[in-house]
């Protein structure tokens, strides 16, 4: 028995990254994955099991598609969340993963730069849980998995909007965990360390560096190792857990 069959899965940034590794998990576990991103899934489609597929003990096998959303845009959401509901049926998990990276200290910290950086990280989180919230109702209930960062926990020195935006993501979390409890819609958040990404890879030798040496394990980790964690966070496994943090990071938050 998979553990998300018959789940339908929205995930947001999937095209590449954390958000690549949860919607190919969530789709071996057997969710229907819709990914979205800003970036053309063309060439970086594909599928991980099938659409009406089954597993040989006749449990449904998942799917996974691609498609387009700039979490900016709230009419975008809109469409994106009735497209899903219209083609599956419904909506039982949103993971709002889609993010950008930023590091400047507040001295050096443009406005345009703040405003990029909290419209994708922290607008973006709001929009995605206004536009999933009626359809989890329509659902009976659903699980809604922020990703923040460690960073959102702990400060360290420079990335202003960032750390900011990532804090702000476990604020509306518990927010929408407490507002949403009776509804059996739970929401949670979920923490990185350092995970090989292509928003990592493009960062300094210097700061990957200093992170990794920050962290117990002396390590980072892969998109799969937060995958895991966000398919409990998603499945019936956790139906009593709503409004926390799921740390997963080698030990960083715990020094
Ligand atoms: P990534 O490699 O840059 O992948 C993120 C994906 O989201 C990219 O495809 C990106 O497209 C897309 N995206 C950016 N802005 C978007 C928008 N407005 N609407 C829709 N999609 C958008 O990043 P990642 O490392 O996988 O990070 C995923 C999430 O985990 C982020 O929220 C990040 O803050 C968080 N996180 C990552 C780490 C880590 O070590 N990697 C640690 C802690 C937390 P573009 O490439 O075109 O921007």
């Amino acid at each position: 028995m998979q553990r998300l069959s018959g789940k339908v899965a929205l995930v947001t940034g999937g095209v590449r990254g954390i958000g690549r590794g949860i919607a190919e998990l969530f789709a071996a576990e057997g969710a229907a994955v819709t990914a979205v991103d800003v970036l053309d899934p063309a060439g970086s489609a594909g599928s991980t099991g099938g659409v009406g597929q089954a597993d040989a003990d006749g449990t449904a096998a998942g799917s996974l598609e691609f498609g387009r959303l700039d979490v900016t845009d709230e009419a975008g959401w809109a469409r994106t969340v009735a497209a899903v509901e219209e083609r599956h049926g419904g909506l039982d998990i949103l993971v709002n993963n889609a993010g950008v990276g930023s590091y400047e200290a507040i001295h050096e910290l443009a406005q345009d730069e703040w405003n990029r950086v909290l419209g994708v990280n922290q607008t973006g989180v709001f929009l995605g849980m206004r536009a999933a919230i009626p359809a989890l109702r329509r659902s009976g209930g659903g699980s809604v998995i922020n990703i923040s960062s460690i960073y959102g926990a702990a400060a360290v020195p420079g990335s202003l909007a960032y750390q900011a935006t990532k804090g702000a993501v476990l604020s509306m979390t518990r927010n929408a965990a407490i507002t949403y409890a009776g509804e059996n819609i739970r929401a949670n958040a979920v923490l990185p360390g350092w995970i090989r990404t292509p928003m990592t890879e493009a960062q300094t030798r210097e700061f990957n560096d200093t992170v990794i040496a920050s962290t117990p394990m002396g390590r980072g980790a892969d998109p799969r190792d937060i995958a895991y964690g966000c398919v409990y966070l998603a499945s019936d496994e956790s139906s009593y857990v709503t409004g926390t943090d799921l740390v997963i990071d080698g030990g960083f938050l715990a020094r």
